[in-house]
């Protein structure tokens, strides 16, 4: 299959996130009018058991989202998706206040997550992630083979995502700290 199919593929099921250039001043004026509630709906995302790690790596910390890819992500790997560019990937801040964010973004980063974006990007799971304190060069090749090249998708991933991955709920944890 070429990467062009691929890209086809990949983009029949990642949620739409509009372009920079496709917002509005008005999108602006509402993104900057909740970003409160933005920032804290992006916190509460970041972790769940499924989003807690970083995506692209071993790393236990996040702190960064890359777009339309859906995956909390960690410094070191957030500098690699920005060196290979906004064609590719779009990286922003969730917990730093620096980045607007649109509700197409949040609703990308609710949709798709670490586990699903796992699972489209990564059929072969011999495939490892790159430890926390990986080098640049084995941290972007990892990151292009599965971002750039497609080079593990996988091809049964239900056409349309329209639901967040379930998450257990806490309860049973609340019960015994409350007993
Ligand atoms: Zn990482």
């Amino acid at each position: 299959m070429s990467l062009q199919d691929k890209q086809t593929f990949i983009k029949s099921i990642l949620p739409v996130v509009k372009g920079m250039s496709q917002r509005t001043p008005d999108d602006k004026i509402l993104a900057t009018e909740n970003d409160k509630q933005s920032h804290t709906k992006l916190r509460e995302l970041s972790r769940l058991p499924t989003n807690k790690d970083c995506a692209d790596c071993q790393s236990k910390v996040t702190g960064w989202a890359s777009l339309p890819h859906g995956v909390f992500i960690c410094i070191n790997c957030a500098q690699i998706h920005r060196h290979i560019g906004v064609h590719i990937s779009q990286v922003k801040a969730f917990n730093t206040g620096t980045y607007i964010w649109y509700p197409d973004e949040i609703s990308c980063m609710e949709l798709m997550g670490n586990l699903r974006a796992n699972e489209l990007y990564v059929n072969d799971k011999s495939i490892e992630k790159p430890s926390a304190d990986a080098d640049f060069y084995q941290r972007e090749k990892y990151i292009r083979d599965k971002y750039e090249y497609l080079k593990s998708i996988n091809m049964n991933m239900p056409k349309k995502i329209e639901k967040p991955v379930e998450n257990k709920p806490k309860i049973e944890k609340d019960l015994i700290n409350f007993w």
